[in-house]
């Protein structure tokens, strides 16, 4: 535990008895993601490899033995009182992320109760790296833990997407959730969108002299939504045409691509074909010990979801190609697209030069300052207090 875990773990402890007058039971955790590659490819039943960062949702919680729930965020410094009978999915704002996991568990015939919880989070908010995950799975870890559910983790992440699915609205798949859940430190999760079979990836960038910089662009985001579904579409008219299950079930690329006449079509299964493929190679190299070799990987997914998918902005591409020529290694633009962040992986030590290069170009450019941090590999949620 760094110590800063350890002080953040104190501040919500107190938060809550300040609040509540009297001591949580425990305080739990769980972490933001970013993915290292696999880029839309989770809908069409392929692969991805998130790692669990060091930012964190933590929850600090102890039942009330009745229906009621009070949720309180130490980062908005709002408190919301509910009761476990009332909770409806559709009802909005951030206590919904919260609500909607106890809902979920509920749902599925969990015997979760009433509690007391106060969050705190410094996974940042709307950037792509998971802030709602991150909480839902908080939530999810102290609910487990209190009310003594026989879950696995794999049930868990599931519990926690469902809550986003149908209770916040928002049509997200499995990734978020199994990274937050699932991950060791140390490593990336190696997850199967099909069989939601999971392994852990050896991640040892300090032994190797590398680490990998997560820089967030900041790019005010316009239309996402609708783009999402139009490539989501888009996929499935595809595989329909190709007359496959899902792109995952692509073998031939060529002879598939020789079944669509809409150019297109062609360019959104190339993306997702090669993608999957790019996945299976970082986690040949990675379980090789091989992990400079994969940069030239992340340059060539950064390219197909520039020319292929057709999901990264002026923004994006700038701070790819600013960072190689400040001397990262490979980069790419890493969640959904249309803004957000990107990874970079460079030399121990380099990163924060890198992360100043494209804050320098950005400024240039009159684009909105960018924020960076190194990544290290982290832990899945679980108790810390
Ligand atoms: P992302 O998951 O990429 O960060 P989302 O839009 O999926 O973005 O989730 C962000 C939402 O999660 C916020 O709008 C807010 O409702 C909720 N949230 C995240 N962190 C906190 C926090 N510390 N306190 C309260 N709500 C939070
Ligand atoms: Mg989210």
């Amino acid at each position: 535990m760094t110590s800063s875990l350890d002080a953040r773990v104190a501040a919500v402890a107190a938060a809550f008895a300040e609040r509540f007058g009297y001591r949580p039971t425990g305080v739990w955790r769980a972490p933001g993601r970013v993915n290292l590659i696999g880029e839309h490819t989770d809908y069409n039943d392929g692969f991805v490899l998130p790692f669990a960062l060091e930012q964190s949702a933590l929850v600090a919680a102890a039942p009330r033995g009745d229906q009621g729930v009070r949720i309180s965020s130490l980062d908005l410094g709002e408190t919301h009182e509910l009761s476990l009978d009332e909770i409806v999915p559709g009802s909005g704002g951030w206590q919904a992320y919260l609500a909607g996991t106890l809902w979920a568990l509920r749902e599925a015939g969990h015997p979760a109760g009433g509690l007391d919880l106060v969050l705190s989070s410094d996974v940042p908010v709307g950037a792509g790296l998971s802030s709602s995950a991150a909480i839902e799975c908080a939530v999810m870890a102290a609910a487990v833990d209190l009310f003594d559910l026989d879950l696995s983790r794999l049930d868990r992440a599931r519990l926690c997407q469902r809550a986003e699915n149908a209770y916040v609205g928002a049509p997200t798949g499995l990734l978020d959730q199994a990274a937050s859940t699932l991950c060791t430190a140390g490593h990336a999760l190696f997850l199967d969108c099909r069989s939601f079979d999971s392994r852990q990836v050896p991640l040892p960038l300090g032994e190797a002299g590398l680490e990998i910089l997560v820089l967030d662009t900041h790019t005010p985001h316009t239309h996402v939504d609708g783009e999402y579904a139009a490539r989501r579409g888009a996929c499935e008219e595809a595989a329909r045409r190709i007359g496959v299950p899902a792109l995952r079930d692509v073998v031939d690329l060529p002879a598939a691509l020789a079944l669509l006449d809409d150019e297109l079509l062609r360019r959104r299964v190339r993306h997702v074909v090669t993608e999957d493929a790019r996945v299976l190679e970082t986690v040949q190299l990675a379980s090789d010990g091989r992990l400079e070799q994969i940069a030239p990987l992340l340059d060539a997914s950064h390219a197909s979801m520039r020319d292929d998918f057709e999901i990264t902005v002026e923004t994006v591409d700038t701070a790819v190609e600013t960072a190689r020529a400040a001397g990262a290694l490979g980069a790419r633009m890493t969640g959904g697209g249309f803004g957000g962040c990107i990874i970079a992986l460079c030399r121990q030590g380099a990163g924060d030069g890198v992360g100043t290069a494209v804050a320098e170009e950005f400024a240039r450019r009159g684009f909105n300052a960018p924020t960076w941090f190194v990544a290290h590999p982290a832990d899945g949620a679980g108790r810390v207090g």
